[in-house]
């Protein structure tokens, strides 16, 4: 009796089971165990993602209703913007929840990534029920907006491009434990991370919330501001996912890889460009596509420098505001005021 107690506390001594954690390729028992943690920024980002927690109906939209049923309200380049920022973020949030569902989640063997990545995957459902509450809310057409990935060329190239690394990843014959594998996984977390969320996400945040910042739109302007303060800590753990498979697996940061990555960022740079072009042929609000033309180039240098490939584009940064806004001594003030109406707007009667 009491030998099958101690082989079974012997086989899972504290320092084995640390040490035969890892991100990818870990056996099963190290996949199930949280404690004891071995990646704590892993466990970090999902406490910094429940700190954030909110609902899309908590934010008011009458001000944004009565603007714009207005019919002289906003000009047509600016209902545009509005339209075609909800048009490309109401599929890119589905993607992402569908990539780190059917795709990241069966690859990541480690359980405290994993408690964040469940955290994730639940903040890109909010995400998409912002947009369906922004849709009805304004009395727009859904089926237009929800469409647009068919409808619209430049959205309809950004959603393809990361789409197709999602399939890669949802081929039942796709593994990990290879060189080859593992890179194909890291391409899989640049394109998503970095590139859906950390580039082609930004230039929508920066159009919506300048809006904001002209006082219309408000409410609109609000939901980004949630949806930005999320997804600058799924940027941040994509980052850490990124470096940390990397450091566990040094032989896959070949240049071949390297030219890949870069070539795959110039690809979206060049896309999203493209997309802020479209969204402001004239220019509205005091932004114009030159300005998007250099943010674009700014955060991908940013991005570049977080996964330890070179800067290559040296803009300028036309938007010294955006990082105010996600800036954590605001995100606190920010959260403040928004948190406590929510657990008193939210409180359980246990009556
Ligand atoms: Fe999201
Ligand atoms: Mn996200």
């Amino acid at each position: 009796m009491s030998f099958v107690a101690e082989t079974s506390l012997e086989s899972l001594p504290e320092h084995v089971a640390v040490a035969e954690k890892r991100l990818v390729n870990a056996d099963l028992v190290a996949v199930n165990q949280l404690m004891p943690l071995k990646y704590h920024w892993a466990w970090e980002h999902y406490l910094n993602g429940c700190r954030n927690h909110w609902l899309p109906q908590e934010v008011p939209m009458d001000r944004d209703i009565a603007l714009w049923k207005r019919p002289d309200g906003l000009t047509d380049d600016e209902r545009t913007v509005v339209l075609r920022n909800l048009g490309f973020f109401s599929t890119a949030e589905s993607l992402v929840g569908n990539n780190l569902v059917l795709g990241v989640f069966k690859h990541v063997t480690n359980p405290e990534c994993r408690q964040y990545l469940l955290r994730q995957a639940f903040e890109e459902a909010i995400h998409t029920h912002a947009f369906h509450y922004i849709v009805e809310s304004l009395g727009l057409d859904g089926h237009e907006v929800f469409t647009m990935h068919r409808t619209v060329n430049t959205i309809h190239d950004k959603d393809g491009f990361t789409m197709r690394l999602t399939e890669a990843l949802c081929d039942p014959d796709f593994r990990t434990d290879s060189v080859g594998g593992i890179q194909k996984f890291v391409e899989n977390l640049v394109g998503y991370y970095v590139v859906m969320e950390g580039i082609f996400f930004y230039s929508g945040f920066a159009m919506m919330l300048g809006f904001h910042r002209q006082n219309r739109m408000t409410g609109v302007g609000e939901q980004f501001q949630y949806i930005l303060r999320d997804e600058s800590t799924h940027l941040n753990f994509g980052v850490d996912l990124i470096n940390g498979i990397r450091a566990e697996n040094p032989e896959i940061w070949t240049p071949d890889l390297r030219d890949r990555l870069n070539a795959m960022i110039d690809e979206a740079v060049e896309r999203e460009i493209a997309y802020a072009v479209d969204c402001l042929p004239r220019g509205v609000l005091g932004l114009n596509a030159e300005h998007f033309r250099d943010y674009v180039r700014h955060i991908a240098d940013r991005r570049l420098e977080r996964i330890g490939l070179p800067a290559r584009y040296a803009a300028p940064n036309p938007f010294p505001w955006m990082s105010e806004t996600i800036d954590l001594k605001k995100e606190k003030n920010f959260f403040e005021t928004r948190v406590t109406e929510y657990q008193s707007g939210g409180a359980l009667s246990w009556d």
